[in-house]
């Protein structure tokens, strides 16, 4: 850190309709940002099932994430109502970016949490974005990728391998998220990525100083004629 360019922890919230959704779509970048300081939360939309809940914890935990969790929420027939839009609401209010699955995805529950996140972000203008699931529609339409290293898709590993009672999916599989990273990777030019569709990005994250403007338009200057 210097005093130049400060370190701002950025507040990354996850959406995550059902155990391990957040995980699977951007559980790489999710433990990147983690690991570069910036504090992580999992909002969990179906928190009614104890097993789960305990098991969602523990991911949570492996990401470097921390989980709330909305206990009125169940598995298949999660409901867009007032209560859980001013849940999440919280959950949000002091987020600089936001993740979430695409109000397209073909799972009910995925849906009515697109559309939970809308409403709860109806006045707000933070990042945004969609990450892809096992029921992400023919909608998706990746605009950004996260370079997955071998280290982050490690921690996202063994994230998923905490949901015990899911063991049996394929698509949590190690051999399936390989080839899925291969593939996105294969459509953004790195040996492996996570994909995002854009919705609103805020450079939040860039650590210009206010009053550091002319400076830096002098150095750039500078940089420009090779004076370096
Ligand atoms: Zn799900």
């Amino acid at each position: 850190m210097n005093e130049q360019h400060p370190f701002r922890s950025l507040d990354v919230v996850a959406v995550s309709p059902h155990p391990d959704d957040a995980e699977y779509g951007a559980g790489s970048l999710l433990a990147a940002y983690a690991a570069c300081g910036h504090r992580v939360t999992i909002a969990l939309m179906t928190g009614g099932d104890e097993t789960r809940l305990t098991e969602a914890k523990s991911a949570a935990a492996v990401l470097g994430a921390e989980l709330v969790a909305d206990p009125t929420g169940r598995d298949g027939g999660l409901a867009v109502t007032r209560a859980r839009v001013r849940w999440l609401e919280e959950h949000v209010a002091a987020a600089d970016i936001v993740f979430a699955p695409h109000p397209d995805d073909t799972h009910q529950d995925h849906r009515a949490t697109a559309a939970i996140v809308g409403a709860a972000l109806r006045r707000s203008a933070v990042g945004l974005s969609w990450y892809r699931t096992p029921s992400s529609g023919h909608t998706f339409t990746p605009t950004a990728f996260y370079p997955v290293t071998e280290h982050s898709a490690s921690v996202r590993q063994r994230a998923i391998e905490m949901h015990r009672t899911q063991s049996d999916r394929a698509y949590l599989r190690p051999e399936h998220l390989a080839l899925k990273d291969a593939w996105f990777g294969w459509l953004s030019g790195h040996p492996a990525a996570e994909p995002f569709q854009v919705v609103r990005h805020q450079f939040a994250a860039l650590p210009v100083p206010e009053d550091d403007h002319r400076a830096l338009g002098a150095r750039t200057s500078a940089a420009a004629l090779g004076n370096t």
